[in-house]
């Protein structure tokens, strides 16, 4: 079964990971992932790194997620610096380890530049070429429910979005949004625009006060005032905030299933202590 065709069943859950850094073992995420399948996701996804950094160890990661036999692996892939021979050679390198499953993304640009460096400039072009030279992957498309950082308005940003889905996209998988209600405002909006592709909600764990505010901020995501004020009352005490971001995090699953979503897909930051603790704290398995 695909992943698109579970969520016209029920909703999906899922669990990302990165591979790790050129040099660095990989038992370590072996290991994550063992501990990951015990709570049967419906796939793993794995990051893609920009300009194609760390493309290999994504390969690998892939492979062994699918190897596993436990779960579908969804591999992430850019258009930075790439052009369509190579994305057709490393898209047919997947689909030969039995990776169908593919989240298609523009990629950031690198430092100081203003292209992608690729042939393709947006990630409607990569949709498109996926769809008609392999048409056996299903393809999931990024949604930022608070506008992604370089759109002007969200109708233009929807409008993008609108475009994805024409091109060929089979679900959405969103940008880290801790804002629920915003979610759920954004989420009628794509529908009054005809986006009707199931949505895939990404939840970040709050486990320590300077990534959350990183990750938030380099992709133009808000802060609420409840997460807010867990920064300011435990910012400084690692153990307290990493309780209370962790009962923060529960809770913020419980609204987002409550807002009837498609998917739920958590980042485990490559963490399964921690994440295994949440998982459980929701009632999720
Ligand atoms: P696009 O959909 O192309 O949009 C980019 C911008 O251009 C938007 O502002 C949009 O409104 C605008 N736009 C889109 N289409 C057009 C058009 N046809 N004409 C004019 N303007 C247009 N990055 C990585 O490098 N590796 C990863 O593994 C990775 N994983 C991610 C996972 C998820 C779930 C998400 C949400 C993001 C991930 N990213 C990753 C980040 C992503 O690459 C960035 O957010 C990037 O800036 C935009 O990618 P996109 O696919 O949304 O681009």
């Amino acid at each position: 079964m695909t992943i698109p065709e579970i969520m016209k069943n029920r909703m999906c859950f899922s669990f990302e990971v990165f591979p790790p850094k050129e040099g660095q073992p990989l038992e370590p995420l072996l290991d994550t992932l063992d501990h990951l399948y015990a709570f049967k996701p419906d796939f793993i996804s794995c990051t893609y790194g920009a300009g194609g950094t760390n493309a290999g160890r994504n390969v690998e990661i892939c492979k062994a997620i699918k190897d596993s036999g436990a779960t579908i692996p969804i591999t992430h892939f850019t258009c930075i610096g790439n052009s369509k021979d190579k994305i057709r050679d490393e898209l047919r390198n997947y689909l030969s380890l039995g990776v169908d499953h593919i989240l298609a993304l523009r990629g950031d640009f690198p430092k100081g530049s203003a292209s992608t460096g690729g042939d393709f400039n947006y990630a409607n072009e990569l949709i498109a070429f996926i769809k008609e030279a392999f048409p056996e992957f299903s393809i999931a498309m990024a949604g930022d429910p608070e506008k992604h950082f370089e759109a002007s308005s969200f109708d233009e940003d929807i409008a993008h979005l609108r475009i994805k889905q024409d091109a060929g996209a089979d679900f959405i998988m969103t940008q880290l949004c801790h804002d629920v209600a915003h979610y759920e405002w954004w989420v009628e909006k794509i529908r009054k625009a005809h986006i009707t592709l199931p949505v895939d909600v990404g939840i970040m764990p709050v486990l320590a006060k300077d990534p959350t505010i990183r990750m938030a901020v380099s992709n133009g995501s808000s802060i609420p005032r409840d997460l807010a004020e867990i920064i300011a009352r435990y910012g400084d005490n690692p153990e307290d905030f990493k309780k209370a971001g962790m009962e923060y995090t529960v809770k913020q699953i419980h609204r987002f299933i409550s807002a009837g979503i498609d998917g739920l897909h958590i980042y485990s930051l490559n963490k399964w202590a921690d994440i295994s603790e949440i998982v459980c704290a929701a009632g999720i398995r």
